[in-house]
């Protein structure tokens, strides 16, 4: 797919260095828009949505250059401004990236030097934007990358509304901790990506014995939660022992296939409403047994009393 033409506004109330400028750009392979002034300038800013960079004159009389770049920061149109100076002042220079300018070109200016900076300026703009993008629907989504299991907001979303739900109709809920008993070790002895790759086989072994309305989620860096809506602290104590076993009989392998040592996970439990009153405390309890598990030989379920 090729996309459009980048579209440049050149601004300068020289009509002859206007000319010369946009010319440069046309042959660059640009489409190129002009303005004599910052008024016109911002005129057409108004009036044009597809106006991918400004590359504007600093002196100029009634709005200069620094008073444009500020004007267009305060618009919010995100498109970046290159200014050119016939004065190479440090100060001007810095007044002008301060005001928001993306960068700065000294006149007399070597047209391969132009080129370049534009190149850079749209560069960066582009890379600015994916990385938004990315965070964007990093925020978006509701899914751990790695294990594909629920994140961490959205495992607090989903408890929140289980919480809610089963005090309102007097209903059990429990839920289990899980971490991975010295998983410290395990990186160290076969390496991190090792190490993720044996975190994303203990993901399914864990999500294999639940069902599907239980949430399986990452809590933290080797943290796993289950929030098992409709189970008293007994039933899930099956299914805690259930995945312990499971994980503990599993050969795990590598990332490129090769065996590596068994891994153990360490599971606390806690329940409303008879362990906890709330979703924090249900964390807190849930979150003390499981500590307890790690001081008194890890590899077991414990259950909050
Ligand atoms: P314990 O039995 O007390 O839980 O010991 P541990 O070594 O598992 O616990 P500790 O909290 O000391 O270390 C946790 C380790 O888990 C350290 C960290 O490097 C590793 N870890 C956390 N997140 C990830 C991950 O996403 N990938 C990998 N490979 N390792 C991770
Ligand atoms: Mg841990
Ligand atoms: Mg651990």
């Amino acid at each position: 797919m090729k996309s459009k033409k980048t579209s440049i506004l050149v601004v300068d109330d020289d009509p002859a260095a206007l000319e010369t400028l946009a010319e440069l750009l046309v042959e660059a392979g640009y489409r190129v828009l002009t303005a004599t002034g910052g008024q016109q300038a911002l005129e057409m800013l108004k009036q044009q949505t597809g106006i991918d960079l400004i590359v504007s004159d600093l002196m100029m009389p009634e709005i200069n250059g620094i008073a444009l770049t500020k004007e267009i920061h305060s618009m919010e149109l995100n498109i970046p401004i290159i200014v050119i100076t016939g004065f190479a002042t440090i100060e001007l220079a810095v007044e002008t990236m301060k005001a928001g300018a993306a960068d700065f070109i000294t006149r007399p200016f070597n047209n391969e030097q132009i080129k370049i900076t534009i190149k850079k300026v749209l560069e960066t703009k582009r890379l600015q934007k994916l990385a938004g993008e990315r965070e964007f629907y990093k925020q978006l989504s509701n899914r751990d990358e790695m294990t594909g299991l629920a994140n961490y907001r959205s495992c607090h979303e989903t408890l929140e509304k289980e919480t809610e739900r089963a005090k309102r109709y007097s209903r059990p809920l429990t839920i289990m901790m899980i971490d991975i008993d010295d998983f410290k070790g395990c990186n160290d002895t076969y390496g991190h990506l090792a190490g993720d790759a044996a975190m994303m086989q203990i993901a399914g072994l864990i999500k294999k014995q639940t069902r599907t309305s239980d949430v399986v989620a990452r809590y933290g860096g080797e943290e796993f939660m289950v929030i098992l809506p409709e189970a008293t602290i007994e039933e899930a104590s099956f299914v805690a022992e259930r995945i312990r076993q499971a994980i503990e009989a599993h050969p795990f392998v590598t990332e490129e296939g090769a065996p590596m040592a068994s891994l153990t996970v360490t599971i606390g439990l806690s329940s409303l409403p008879d362990r906890a009153s709330t979703k924090k405390d249900l964390i807190r309890t849930a979150d003390i047994a499981m500590y307890k598990g790690k001081t008194s030989g890890k590899n077991k379920v414990v259950i909050f009393e």
